[in-house]
């Protein structure tokens, strides 16, 4: 059996599942088949539908080598123009929508999210939103951090849940080769501790590790956030987009920065927090906090994927690593109802296939040599 939605209501009924969705997925090895237990939406390999992304702009102030190299997003670059980007009224209504089909969690991100201006009115709005079952939702956001301890105390005020900064060095000489735009960590760090006493908690920092480049400050970061109450989390290097130059020889796996750390200070698997957790968590066996490694290129985790994307202009991705998205801001600006638009995400999120990650190093996960089907950059659809 899987879920339909009935076109025109918030309400699904129970069909049966079509044999080529069946060997689908058979097809899928490894992923897990789970049907959303509450009567929401649930795509072809039965994952629910529950986080949404949200891109609020496709600018940043930073040029991280491994994501805008500035050679690239130069001044030259053609980001989208202010019309393009969906309004604040119209980012709430269609994340209501998303919310009515079983979204418990809501990530602002970029671009660089603190650029958009009166962000904190955005998430007052979507603050008020509730779950399908009553509860008030996980609202989280991702940002570099450089306006962060300016912006800290609104952004909690205004009903932010939490943050996720990144930091992926805290030696400013090799941090500002990364950044490529002259950001000191210590301003980072700034926005972090100001994130925590504005009691944005728990304060998650991400470092995305390259070998070669910045692999030395895994053990110094450690050391940094070891007992101040900060989740550090260490990114496997990704694939994203067409301009870094990704190569699979700069991939450190999480693996390996598990054993560096644990040489140091010993640590303790601890068990995930729900199904669709994006990071494993390991504890310091002396309780002084925790790490997470995300390992979405030695370990897939498409089979517990949970997320789809809104680019910044309202465009619907359902992977990462998806080159095509699907037009929602055309519905919203064409006139379509509520309904309408309910209808549309469901038909979208059922037909879902994606596990990039599963598939990586096969035909069917590269770009076409002539560029057609290349995948969309992270700064564009949001981290
Ligand atoms: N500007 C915000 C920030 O810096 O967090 C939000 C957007 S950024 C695209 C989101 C996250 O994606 C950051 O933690 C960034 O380090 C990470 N990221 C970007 N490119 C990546 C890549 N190729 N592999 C792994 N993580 C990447």
């Amino acid at each position: 059996m899987r879920l339909k939605y009935k076109s025109g209501s918030h309400f699904f009924q129970h069909v049966p599942t079509h044999h080529s969705s069946r060997r689908r997925q058979r097809d899928a090895g490894r992923l897990r088949v789970a049907h959303a237990p509450d009567g929401t939406l649930a795509d072809t390999f039965a994952r629910p539908l529950r986080d949404l992304r949200i891109s609020v702009t496709d600018r940043c102030n930073f040029r991280c080598v491994y994501c805008m190299p500035r050679a690239v997003f130069d001044k030259d670059y053609a980001f989208l123009p202010h019309s393009a980007l969906l309004t604040h009224e119209e980012i709430e209504r269609v994340a209501r929508l998303f919310v009515a089909h079983g979204v418990e969690k809501i990530r602002i991100t970029g671009g660089e999210p603190l650029l958009r201006k009166n962000l904190e009115f955005l998430i007052e709005r979507l603050a008020r939103l509730t779950t399908h079952d009553g509860r008030p939702l996980d609202l989280t956001l991702t940002t570099n951090g450089s306006l962060l301890a300016r912006k800290a105390r609104a952004l909690k005020d205004a009903g932010l849940t939490r943050v996720t900064v990144s930091l992926d060095a805290l030696d400013d000489t090799l941090f500002k080769r990364m950044n490529d735009a002259e950001f000191a960590s210590a301003d980072v760090l700034d926005g972090i501790f100001a994130a925590q006493a504005a009691g944005l908690a728990p304060v998650k920092v991400n470092m995305v590790v390259k070998r070669g480049t910045n692999d030395g400050e895994i053990l110094p970061m450690a050391e940094r956030f070891r007992g101040t109450g900060v989740i550090l989390r260490f990114i496997e290097y990704m694939d994203v987009g067409t301009s870094n130059g990704w190569n699979m020889t700069e991939v450190l796996p999480s693996a390996d920065v598990v054993a560096r750390i644990a040489e140091h200070f010993p640590l303790v698997p601890l068990d995930a927090h729900t199904a669709a957790e994006t990071a494993q968590r390991w504890g310091y066996a002396d309780g002084s906090g925790e790490i997470g490694v995300i390992s979405s290129v030695t370990q897939a985790f498409c089979g517990d994927c949970t997320r789809a994307r809104l680019s910044t202009e309202g465009k619907l991705y359902l992977c990462l690593f998806a080159s095509t998205g699907h037009d929602l801001r055309a519905l919203v600006r064409g006139g379509a109802s509520d309904a309408e638009i309910a209808t549309a995400i469901a038909r979208i999120w059922q037909a879902r296939t994606d596990r990039y990650s599963q598939l990586r190093g096969s035909a069917s996960a590269e770009p076409a040599p002539d560029g057609a089907g290349k995948r969309v950059e992270m700064s564009y659809i949001g981290g």
